[in-house]
């Protein structure tokens, strides 16, 4: 007998999620130092200083459980986005609540849809459940809405929708999301997973909690890995009708928001400079890779994420391999079917020029 036979028959189809590869590893293989990774979207400037400090109050604190309700950050979000505690649920990181999200409204047998080429979390959780996925091919990398539409079902139950999304970095208009919602069936639940959002700039961002008022049905997920820096604490938050997050915070763990996770976040959601030093910077460094793409002919799906994916039209296996020898770690996506890319996370100024030296390079070399 194998354990696998005996597993959740969603289960047996499922591969390990491959995360980018630690520093450390990279460290102790090649024994270089100076690695510079660009591989998993994570904030360049490291921890904000406003959450070492809300960490450092709390390191006394750590014998009592957290507050199972997070209120004081529940009440940072509130107050920040002009929406009502209820409406909030918390997670440990928002892959949590993506989670969550198919546990509490979808059974075995019931479909999820979700886009070809969108964020691996999707199908990762839609199986462990035993659901059907109805993946929904891409049009230009992208989510083809009108082919969701056709995809709905009695048996659909939930809808993910990354925007923008993880790995290709296309991304929707307010126009193109709201004319979607007006026409999906009050009772299915759509996701809008705004991990990346922070980035967009403010005159294109998509006003989600107001459509959330507007669409009963809808529920936004937002992560403090990306933007605000968070990524090894794990905390994010998703917001909704107040009924729906009732039911979420039922199913989830009373307890899985930790106490140092809580407390930085409520400090770095109030620090503004922060964020806006963070997405500048991304903003001024994608104009770079763009233009360093463009002046060698590199080909490249536009990204108005923290991340450019490039199309190098061959197996970008060995160039990810080449670029590890030069201690540039970035990250293959063979695993979503885009075997010719690569998708690189925008890093600081001499972390960008560390990779585009050291790309030219092994380019050059044939
Ligand atoms: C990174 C990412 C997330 C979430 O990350 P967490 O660290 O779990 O908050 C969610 N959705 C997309 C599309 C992402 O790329």
């Amino acid at each position: 007998m194998q354990f696998i036979d005996v597993a959740n028959e969603g289960v047996k189809s499922l591969s390990p999620y491959q995360a980018g590869k630690p520093i450390e590893e990279l460290e102790r293989e090649l024994g270089i130092q100076n690695i510079v990774k660009l591989a998993s979207n994570e904030n360049p400037f490291g921890f904000p200083q406003s959450a070492i400090e809300a960490i450092q109050a709390q390191l006394l604190h750590l014998t009592r459980y957290p507050d199972a309700n997070g209120f004081e950050l529940k009440a940072v979000i509130a107050e920040k986005f002009g929406v009502q505690p209820e409406q909030i649920t918390l997670g440990n990181g928002s892959n949590d609540l993506l989670e969550l999200f198919a546990h509490t409204f979808a059974s075995e047998k019931d479909e999820i849809i979700y886009s070809q080429y969108a964020f691996i979390v999707y199908p990762l959780v839609t199986k462990a459940i035993n659901a059907v996925a109805r993946e929904i091919p891409a049009k230009n990398w992208g989510h083809d809405l009108d082919g969701f539409l056709q995809a709905i079902n009695d048996k659909t139950k939930l809808i993910f929708i990354a925007n923008p999304n993880n790995p290709t970095g296309n991304f929707l208009s307010q126009q193109e999301i709201e004319q979607f919602l007006a026409q999906v069936p009050a009772h299915i639940i759509v996701v809008l997973d705004e991990a990346y959002t922070e980035f967009t700039r403010p005159e294109e961002r998509i006003d989600s909690f107001a459509l959330a008022k507007k669409y009963p049905n809808l529920i936004i997920s937002r992560s403090l890995s990306k933007a605000y820096g968070l990524a090894g604490l794990r905390i994010g938050y998703a917001v909704s009708n107040p009924e729906i997050a009732d039911l979420l915070n039922r199913v989830r763990q009373p307890f899985n928001c930790n106490v140092l996770a809580l407390s930085a976040a409520v400090a770095v959601l109030k620090d503004y400079a922060f964020v806006e030093k963070v997405a500048e910077n991304n903003r001024t460094e994608m104009q770079r890779y763009e233009q360093f793409c463009q002046q060698h002919q590199l080909e490249y799906i536009p990204s108005k994420g923290n991340f450019i994916t490039i199309d190098f039209k061959r197996p970008a296996q060995p160039i990810y391999e080449q670029l590890l020898r030069e201690g540039v770690i970035v990250r293959p996506i063979a695993g979503y079917g885009m075997p010719n890319h690569l998708r690189v996370s925008i890093g600081l100024p001499e972390e960008n020029d560390k990779f585009f030296t050291a790309l030219l390079n092994l380019l050059n070399k044939g």
